[in-house]
């Protein structure tokens, strides 16, 4: 059976995925407050009369409209998935064929280059420079080079938090003849976007997901934004029924919710602050400056820094043992109490 494997699949190793019982979950960029506990009795409510020998609705007409009104586009410029994971899958299956292809910066998020190399798609990585800025204007001459047909842009980046400023992202679509993917994942705890310029530029796509700000990993909702033009090319590559009816009832009510919603993120801001400045004071202990839910640092004693943080029942994101990131460490912003958990030990290793 395995002989018959694609030879593109081959060279993909599985995602790495924390599966042990942990006491403090710092390691995927989750919101550490669980909104749904205030949500739960609506939620169940809502679910009460459900019709579950019947499909859900295949467009995710209701939650389409809510992400229309709270983004302030029309509903026609959204898809709704399970998760930004499916949509990135989306856009490589409708535009990149074999030995086409998809440029992204690096380091950035793992899964554009696992869906490209599964279609048989070829990656070009653009490197940053140690201060993690994302070169453009070497993402500008690869994508024309290369003819490439999708650029990804991670804004802010993931693993590094780095901010892409806007006119860079302008260039990169007026001056390249690329799809161009904006994954805004962090979007909320930045506050900058570019989906206003969607009904400008036709080649555009945002991305969007409930996992983080929204405290919803659990549910995996992401959604798309776009011009018309462009979700008629991505609706032809969409499964149907793609989203259960559960996660698109607690979507939208996370959504009508948005005040809630908006409590917990000006919390995880301020924690972001509190743990940053307290890691700026430790010695031989370099920060990086971030847009979003986690701060990656990098020091000598990044070994003793994951294992004393495992010993005591916290997971950090662990980035290589060589590279760009070498001695790098990825800590999502978690509740006060989780945070001086961590600075105590940090403070202790380093
Ligand atoms: N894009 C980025 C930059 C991410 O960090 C993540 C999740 N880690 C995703 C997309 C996928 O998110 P989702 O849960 O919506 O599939």
């Amino acid at each position: 059976m395995i002989e018959l494997i694609k030879e593109s699949v081959c060279l993909i190793k599985p995602y790495n995925v924390l599966k042990e019982e942990i006491d403090i979950k710092l390691d995927a960029n989750e919101n550490p407050f669980n909104i749904f506990e205030f949500l739960k009795e609506k939620f169940i409510k809502k679910i009460s009369n459900l019709d579950m020998n019947r499909y859900p609705d295949t467009d995710s007409e209701r939650l389409r409209m809510a992400f229309a009104k709270h983004v302030d586009v029309q509903e026609e410029n959204i898809l709704c998935a399970n998760g930004s994971d499916e949509i990135i899958q989306m856009i490589i299956n409708a535009f990149v064929d074999k030995d086409e292809y998809v440029i992204t910066h690096s380091p950035t998020f793992s899964m554009y280059k696992i869906f490209t190399t599964i279609v048989g798609g070829k990656v070009m990585e653009v490197s940053s420079e140690l201060s993690l800025e994302i070169d453009v204007e070497e993402i500008i001459k690869e994508a024309n080079t290369k003819k490439a047909k999708v650029v990804f842009l991670c804004n802010p980046n993931n693993p590094t938090g780095t901010v892409i400023p806007r006119e860079d992202i302008i260039r990169v679509i007026e001056e390249t003849k690329a799809i161009v993917v904006v994954d805004e994942a962090y979007y909320e705890f930045l506050g900058q976007s570019v989906v206003g310029l969607i009904n400008d530029y036709d080649r555009l796509i945002v991305l969007r997901t409930l996992s983080k700000a929204f405290a919803l990993a659990g549910a995996r909702v992401g959604y798309a934004i776009a011009s018309e033009k462009m979700m008629d090319v991505l609706y032809r590559v969409k499964a149907p029924y793609n989203l259960n009816i559960f996660s698109q009832i607690a979507a939208e009510l996370f959504v009508e919710n948005i005040d809630l919603i908006n409590v917990y993120l000006k919390k995880i801001i301020e924690e972001r602050e509190y743990l940053l400045e307290a890691l700026k004071k430790m010695d031989d202990m370099k920060t990086f400056p971030t847009g979003s839910n986690f701060i990656l640092i990098k020091s000598a004693k990044a070994r003793e820094i994951l294992a004393t943080c495992r010993k005591e029942g916290i997971s950090l994101r662990n980035f290589g043992e060589d590279g760009l990131l070498k001695d790098c460490i990825r800590i999502t912003v978690g509740t006060r109490e989780e945070n001086n958990k961590v600075i105590n030990l940090l403070k202790d290793v380093v």
